[in-house]
């Protein structure tokens, strides 16, 4: 474990000595009072890039200028637009670039994939996803079961946390996939649990479904730009995400879809749309839909060039800083967060994401004792005092230090204001 010091000569120097610093500078830090705030909140709204307004911009003046023909001409033709953000997302998820689009947003591709990929029968009706999912999936999953005309009742299997602190080990998906394995037409799991900030191992989770016969899917909503991911060499058949969180992409950024390369030609029952027709006979409008191979076949509408011109900005960012680089600095500032709870306030706040840093991102989710009243007080006092978690209910504050613009002095800052809040009781 490294020497770590709760002093701010340590903290500034090891922010000092940080490969990554410069770009901290790159992104627009919210002012509080004067100052940059101390903002832990990269996994739900991720920060500006200082670029994205320029990037932005140039593409209201080709719509100025060039009109319809923006589609053809200007630096980057919008006809194709989805293609030039194809390689960053590719390498950050770890997938070969056929296997990735940037297309709508995290809910809309869960429910395209499972038209393609959730596929239930009378004898395997059912879809396993983990107790306490986000809304969305939740919602998603079993309005998908409704529509096919299952019981969620009989066929959503929820499985429960069996460790302290809430989180699934591997053993109790191998335990449900021996139990239920058969009836499971998919398994549908976090990369990273919202709430509890635990990793989920994709590729062994991949191998024991597949051996059951189960389709495998992620929703990578907190993983994507947080770890490293190898989604090809893992196998699952598909994954979703958002770009709004680490990606940094902006409210509502276009999301993300990840299908195998096994399945790239397949012809698999899908929601189609012109986009998603061969880019080759696309304008010849005949009325059979072709699709084209690989994810881009899943595509329903044109893109929204505003919208993905701040995500190619920021995957451009992702690619100069290396999401190796990032993942080992994310591994020290949220260590460092970990050891000044542990080591400075264990009588106010308890960690209840795993202690195992392989088993964890960059989240660390906070218990606070005493209550939720308690927790709100604190919380409260945070955001007043310009350092911005989030709040889950009913005594759970998540900060998350983010590699790409959080600094070791950051941490430092969340744990004296803990202090002084506690101090002033
Ligand atoms: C953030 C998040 C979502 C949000 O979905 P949108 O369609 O982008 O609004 C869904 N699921 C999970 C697990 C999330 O973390």
């Amino acid at each position: 474990m490294p020497n770590y010091q709760a002093t701010a000569d340590w903290a500034r120097a090891q922010d000092a000595a940080d490969p990554l610093r410069a770009f901290r500078d790159e992104f627009l830090i919210p002012p509080h009072e004067g100052r940059d705030s101390v903002y832990f909140c990269g996994n739900s709204l991720g920060l500006q890039p200082r670029a994205v307004r320029d990037a932005v911009n140039a593409e209201l003046d080709y719509w100025g200028e060039l009109a319809v023909e923006g589609h053809f001409k200007g630096r980057l033709p919008w006809m194709d637009y989805h293609e030039y953000v194809r390689d960053d997302l590719a390498a950050i998820v770890g997938a070969q670039p056929g296997e990735v689009v940037a297309m709508n947003t995290l809910g809309v591709n869960l429910h395209l994939m499972m038209v393609s990929f959730y596929r239930p029968t009378a004898e395997r009706p059912a879809i396993l996803i983990e107790a306490g999912a986000f809304p969305t999936d939740r919602y998603a999953v079993e309005s998908q079961v409704r529509f096919h005309g299952f019981d969620p009742a009989t066929a959503l299997i929820e499985l429960e946390a069996d460790e302290p602190n809430g989180t699934i080990s591997l053993q109790a998906i191998e335990r449900a996939l021996a139990e239920h394995g058969s009836r499971i037409a998919l398994v549908m799991l976090p990369g990273v649990q919202y709430r509890n900030g635990q990793t989920f191992d994709l590729k062994a989770i991949t191998t024991l479904a597949h051996q059951h016969g189960c389709v495998v899917g992620f929703d990578l909503a907190h993983a994507v730009g947080n770890l490293p991911l190898q989604l090809h060499d893992s196998g699952a058949d598909f994954a979703i995400w958002c770009s709004y969180k680490y990606l940094n992409s902006g409210p509502g950024a276009v999301g993300g879809a990840f299908v195998h390369q096994r399945h790239a030609t397949a012809t698999l029952p899908r929601f189609a749309g012109w986009w998603g027709h061969d880019k080759v006979t696309r304008f010849q409008m005949g009325p059979q839909f072709v699709p084209t191979a690989g994810a881009d076949g899943w595509q329903l509408s044109n893109p929204p060039i505003l919208a993905l011109a701040p995500l190619r900005v920021s995957l451009e960012i992702f690619r100069r800083a290396g999401i190796d680089r990032l993942r080992a600095k994310s591994l020290q500032l949220t260590g460092y967060l970990e050891w000044l709870v542990n080591h400075q306030l264990p009588d106010v706040l308890e960690v209840v994401t795993p202690a195992d840093p392989a088993r964890r991102g960059a989240q660390l989710s906070i218990r606070v004792s005493g209550g939720r009243a308690r927790g709100r007080s604190l919380f409260e006092y945070l955001m007043e005092h310009g350092v911005i978690g989030d709040w889950r209910e009913p005594d759970v504050i998540r900060i998350s230090p983010a590699p790409l613009y959080n600094r070791f002095a950051d941490c430092l800052a969340f744990a004296e204001a803990v202090r002084a809040w506690r101090q002033a009781g």
